[in-house]
C-alpha cells in the first residue's frame, strides 16, 4: 500500500506514528502466537503485547498488559536461574559483601531513615518485619526509630549477617512462606526493592496482609514504569534486569493492592541518597553505554563532592498501604 503523496511530503510526523503503531502490532501479534494462554497477573488481561524480545541479552522477552500496563518477564525465570543470579556475587555489586562498605551503608541507611519517617507518619513503634532484607541496613534504622526489628532473607550470604546483627530468631533465613512468624503480629511491614523480584507478587501480598494486625501498614519501593527515567531511557531503563520480573506502575500497583485486601494510603516518586562513587561502582557492574561513561566522567569532576549524599529520584515509586477491614460475607 502507498501512502498519498501529500501525506508523505507534509505529515513526516503521523506517518512516523503511524510506522510505530504498526510495529507494535506486530509485536502484539508475535507475543500472543508465542503464547496465546499468558494472562496479567494483576487484571487478568489476555490482551498482552511484546516490549523486548530478549531483555539484557537473555531468554527472557519483556511483555506488557494492554489494559494495566503492567510489564512482565516471560518466562519467569527457573528457582535456579535465580539462584545464580542471588550468590555473594550479587551482593558484592551492592557493595555488601565483606560485612559491607561504610560509605555505602551510611547511604542506604539515609535513604531508609527517608522511607521509614513516613511509615511514622501512620503508626507508631511496634514489632517491624523487612522482606528482603539483605544485611539488616533498614532493621537497623527501623531499631533506631523505636520498631521492634525482624527480618527475611533468601540469601543464605546476607541472611547470616543480618543474624549476626539482629539475632538468629529474628532472622528467617528463607521465602515468606517458610517463615515462622504467628499471623496478625506486625504493625509494619517493609519490602523495599523486593515485590519486583518475587515469582507471584499478589500471592506475596495475600501473605503479607495475613502477618499484619487489623491496623498494619505496608511500606513498598518498586521501580516505577510510568516515570521519568523510564520514558526518557526506553528500552535501556537502569531497571530492566533480569531479576526484575515485573514491573509496576501506579495503576496497576493500586489493582494489586486492592485485590490483596488493602487500601492505598499513597503512591509518590521516591527518592534515594546516592553518592557519585556509589552510581559510577553501580554502572561499572551494569553498563549502560552513556550512563556508565557519564558517572565515570562526573565522579571524576566532582572529585571532593563524590562522596556526599545527593537526593535522587531514581524512577521508583514509594507505596504506603493500610490493610482494610474485612468484607462481611
Ligand atoms: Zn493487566
Amino acid at each position: 500500500m502507498t501512502l498519498p503523496i501529500t501525506l508523505r511530503s507534509s505529515f513526516p510526523a503521523s506517518a512516523l506514528l503511524r510506522l510505530r503503531s504498526t510495529e507494535r502490532e506486530i509485536s502484539y501479534d508475535y507475543a500472543l502466537n508465542a503464547d496465546p494462554m499468558v494472562a496479567c497477573r494483576v487484571c487478568g488481561s489476555r490482551e498482552i503485547g511484546l516490549l523486548q524480545k530478549s531483555l539484557c541479552g537473555s531468554r527472557f522477552a519483556l511483555l506488557t498488559c494492554r489494559s494495566c500496563r503492567l510489564e512482565f518477564l516471560d518466562p519467569l525465570p527457573a528457582p535456579d536461574d535465580l539462584r545464580r543470579i542471588y550468590s555473594a556475587e550479587y551482593y558484592r555489586s551492592w557493595g555488601m559483601a565483606e560485612g559491607g562498605n561504610p560509605a555505602v551503608d551510611a547511604m542506604k541507611k539515609l535513604t531508609f531513615a527517608g522511607h521509614l519517617r513516613r511509615l511514622r507518619n501512620h503508626i507508631g513503634a511496634g514489632d517491624l518485619l523487612d522482606i528482603g532484607t539483605a544485611t539488616g541496613l533498614l532493621l537497623e534504622v527501623a531499631r533506631e526509630q523505636g520498631f521492634e526489628p525482624y527480618g527475611i532473607e533468601i540469601s543464605d550470604y546476607a541472611a547470616a549477617l543480618a543474624a549476626a546483627k539482629f539475632g538468629a530468631g529474628r532472622i528467617h533465613h528463607g521465602t515468606l512462606q517458610t517463615a515462622p512468624f504467628g499471623d496478625g503480629r506486625f504493625s509494619a511491614i517493609t519490602m523495599t526493592d523486593l515485590i519486583e523480584h518475587v515469582a507471584d507478587p499478589l500471592d506475596t501480598l495475600m501473605r503479607v496482609r495475613q502477618l499484619l494486625r487489623p491496623d498494619g501498614i505496608v511500606l513498598i519501593t518498586t521501580p516505577n514504569t510510568a516515570s521519568l527515567t523510564r520514558l526518557a531511557m526506553g528500552a535501556k531503563w537502569t531497571h530492566y534486569k533480569v531479576e526484575h520480573l515485573y514491573y509496576l506502575n501506579p495503576r496497576s500497583m493500586a489493582m494489586l493492592a486492592e485485590r490483596a485486601g488493602f487500601q492505598v494510603l499513597s503512591i509518590r516518586p521516591a527518592s534515594k541518597a546516592i553518592t557519585l562513587s556509589y552510581l559510577r561502582d553501580q554502572f561499572r557492574v551494569y553498563r549502560h553505554p552513556v550512563l556508565t561513561p557519564a558517572a565515570e566522567m562526573l565522579a571524576a569532576i566532582f572529585r571532593p563532592l563524590r562522596h556526599a549524599p545527593l537526593r535522587v529520584r531514581t524512577g521508583e515509586s514509594l507505596i504506603l498501604l493500610r490493610k482494610a477491614r474485612d468484607t462481611p460475607q
